[in-house]
């Protein structure tokens, strides 16, 4: 059964959608409060989520905006105001709909419909969602090459992306500088092996809270390094 998140602080228009969804067969929840729905949007799993553009706490901009960094799911937005669709439209958040209210509930549930036959079509296409790696802390978001520490999005280069990506992956696995070079930078005799330690020092910048003990990357004397887990 298709589950669905609503993000709207009206009462009313929540239980409607609700109870026409609910008709068709849909598994559907309501947040009423920016925050808690980003919050639940990010870390359960849902189907679709249809979004209310003014909420109190994190507005619908923002929540669809953060979203669609890391998942697919279809975003269905509603506003009371063709303006703001206008505006959302223009800012290419992501969204998958739009839909002005007042709308009726049968348009509401076959544009829901829609939207899940397409998403279940591209899912079963192959195309997959983002290959992320979650340590602690630390997430590697491998498709989208985006790494995030307790939430917040750091900024990495590539080399560096490349170098926490490949220790990550192999953990607990202790590699010489010597290996970190020829891998990443995959050029055998021009370069510098002091490189390697130039990118842990800025890694560990970015991921660690205290880098004199780091809780990731961990130093193994007159060898090299090792990712902890
Ligand atoms: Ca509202």
């Amino acid at each position: 059964m298709s589950k669905i998140l609503i993000i709207e602080d009206e009462e009313s228009i929540a239980e409607l959608e609700k109870d026409y969804l609910e008709l068709s067969g849909f598994s559907v929840e309501i947040e009423n409060n920016g925050d808690g729905g980003l919050t639940r949007a990010l870390e359960e799993k849902f189907d679709l989520l249809i979004l209310d553009l003014m909420l109190p706490g994190v507005d619908g901009f923002e929540i669809c905006k953060r979203v669609r960094k890391v998942k697919n799911t279809p975003i269905l937005m509603v506003s009371a105001k063709k303006e703001d669709i206008d505006k959302i439209r223009g800012l290419g958040l992501g969204a998958d709909d739009y839909i002005t209210k007042p709308f009726s509930p049968s348009e509401l549930v076959a544009r829901v419909k829609a939207h899940l036959a397409r998403y279940e079509r591209l899912i079963g296409s192959g195309i997959q969602e983002n290959e992320i790696i979650e340590i602690r802390g630390l997430k590697i978001d491998k498709t989208a090459r985006r790494v995030y520490i307790n939430g917040e999005e750091k900024t990495f280069t590539t080399k560096e992306f490349d170098l926490l990506t490949f220790l990550a992956q192999n953990p607990n696995h202790v590699f010489t500088k010597e290996e970190l070079f020829s891998r990443i930078w995959d050029m055998e005799s021009v370069g510098d092996i002091a490189t390697v330690t130039v990118h842990i020092k800025k890694i560990r910048e970015k991921i660690e809270f205290n880098t004199s003990k780091p809780q990731y990357i961990e130093t193994i004397w007159g060898v090299g390094y090792r990712f902890k887990v």
